[in-house]
């Protein structure tokens, strides 16, 4: 697996808790942009070129996870979530609590056993409020010598190769896509005579609420926006072709409309432009119209007086889980259109 990309998947950094990320982005940034700099917001945001147009690429850093609530007399730790997080696929997973020393500190999501349950508690699925993080020690005093209420917790760190092109990670979203705009930024820096300004950022607190999206597009003020994100695959036993049509290895995704008309409505040309753009290159893509879910392209959009933007997107499945799976290959074709679409938006 690539090193940054690894990486990228490996570390931590939930809304607004995104520091260790950020520095991520700003050294791989750092070799492919003449200036990087850090926002008031947490943005990092990289540019490259003096061409005319200004052309912005956001994908976000932030990943879901928990915060720190409160701890009990026995040493057990609650907890808030971030981000869309369904209360299903906590119990018995391992988490790593970030201290202020940025130690990480290994816990279990702990529930009450089968065992023990009513018939009634039985039926019923459990809510993250009735669950609680072990870290193995037996006094509210001793976890308090370690962690803060307020400290981020993030799932185990995770990432690796499944088979073939079929790679894993935890924070897939969004970091695939992170690693896709270092690599579209890499290829951009090496075309002589752009005739644009090209802004990578990497946007902050995107997954509660798509806030970094909108103070970093205000600032930028592009002419045009191309927003990467995961979208959901729907190749997975359970998910009807009529749901989500999308399969890992079929290319990269090309957005229309996110959560039914409420999120991005990409504009008729921009859908056009790259529509085209895929075609004309021959870049294997699929289409991706969403009932629900949206990216950052649905604040920058309506940013402003309107900010002309595209959406790319890369299929996973198992999204917003400890661990998702993903194809290299997705991530590939995503690059090259990237690259082609910016081209063509610059001339
Ligand atoms: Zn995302």
């Amino acid at each position: 697996m690539d090193k940054v990309l690894e990486s990228l998947l490996l570390s931590d950094g939930i809304s607004g808790y995104e520091e260790n990320i950020a520095k991520i982005m700003t050294s791989s940034l750092s070799k492919v942009c003449s200036n990087v700099e850090t926002d008031n917001f947490g943005n990092v945001i990289g540019k490259f070129g003096n061409g005319n147009k200004k052309i912005m690429i956001a994908a976000h850093m932030d990943e879901i996870g928990m915060i720190v609530k409160h701890v009990n007399e026995k040493g057990y730790i609650y907890f808030i979530k971030v981000g869309g997080i369904n209360d299903s696929i906590l119990p018995g997973k391992i988490v790593k609590i970030i201290n202020k020393e940025g130690k990480h500190i290994t816990g279990v999501i702990g529930t009450k056993p089968p065992h023990l349950m009513t018939a009634e508690e039985a039926k019923k699925p459990i809510q993250y409020t009735n669950m609680f993080i072990d870290i193995g020690l037996p006094s509210k005093e001793e976890v308090l010598k370690i962690i803060d209420v307020g400290d981020q917790i993030i799932f185990d760190p995770n990432a690796g190769v499944l088979n073939g092109d079929f790679y894993y990670g935890k924070s897939a979203d969004n970091r695939i896509c992170c690693y896709t705009m270092i690599k579209v930024m890499e290829r951009i820096s090496k075309i002589n005579g752009l005739n644009a300004q090209v802004f990578a950022c990497a946007t902050a607190q995107e997954e509660v609420g798509l806030k970094g999206g909108k103070t970093s597009s205000f600032k930028i003020n592009p002419d045009f926006a191309l927003i990467i994100d995961t979208t959901v695959a729907g190749d997975m036993p359970g998910i009807e072709e009529k749901v989500s049509s999308l399969k890992l290895g079929k290319g990269v995704a090309i957005t229309m409309v996110e959560a039914s008309g409420r999120g991005t409505i990409v504009p008729q040309k921009i859908r056009k432009l790259i529509l085209e753009t895929a075609n004309e290159n021959k870049i294997q893509h699929q289409i991706d119209i969403i009932d629900s879910g949206m990216t950052d392209g649905a604040i920058i959009y309506t940013n402003r007086e309107g900010i002309l933007t595209g959406i790319l997107s890369i299929p996973t499945r198992y999204i917003h889980a400890p661990t998702s799976v993903f194809n290299i290959k997705d991530i590939n074709s995503a690059i090259d259109l990237a690259v082609k679409i910016i081209e063509k938006v610059a001339k």
